[in-house]
């Protein structure tokens, strides 16, 4: 093993990616040859690369959560009678996601770890609440309905991140 390919590994979209440091005077975070690549005038400084790794996930965040929430939003809005939320990304303790009332979905950053399909099931889960607020009947109906398969997904979801 190369002396700065680190024994350790990071989830990203459900899969494991084991961690690469080079010297350089550019900071900078990428994906290559299976591997997460984080450059850096020093690559011993741990502090640094756990910060920059948690600026890309949030980069990464960003962009695939908006891009699966607005698809999902697109076969929600005959549904809906809201105006379409804002997205915001946050570390959650406790929850995958959120809707707040005055119209806010919140993501856990932390799914950007967890498959595709699962980040998809929480942004469904959540768009059904603009439904129906409690988790009754009707709210699981339409949420079999959007998405047949679901119950699979949370337990991947779990599985996965757990
Ligand atoms: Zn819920």
């Amino acid at each position: 093993m190369e002396a700065n390919v680190r024994d350790e590994t990071h989830l990203y979209l459900g899969r494991h990616y084991r961690l690469r440091l080079v010297e350089g005077s550019v900071q900078a975070v990428k994906l290559t040859q299976g591997r997460i690549e984080i450059s850096l005038p020093d690559p011993f400084d741990d502090r640094r690369v756990k910060t920059l790794l948690e600026s890309w996930y949030r980069e990464k965040s960003m962009f695939h959560f908006q891009s699966l929430f607005d698809k999902h939003f697109i076969i929600f809005s005959g549904v809906s009678v809201r105006e379409k939320p804002l997205l915001r990304i946050r570390n959650l303790r406790t929850r995958w996601g959120s809707i707040s009332d005055d119209n806010v979905l919140t993501l856990n950053l932390q799914l950007i770890r967890a498959p595709r399909e699962c980040i998809e099931y929480v942004i469904v889960h959540e768009l059904c609440h603009l439904k129906h607020h409690n988790h009754n009947s009707e709210f699981y109906m339409l949420l079999e309905k959007h998405l047949p398969g679901w119950k699979r997904l949370k337990s991947k979801l779990e599985l996965s991140l757990s």
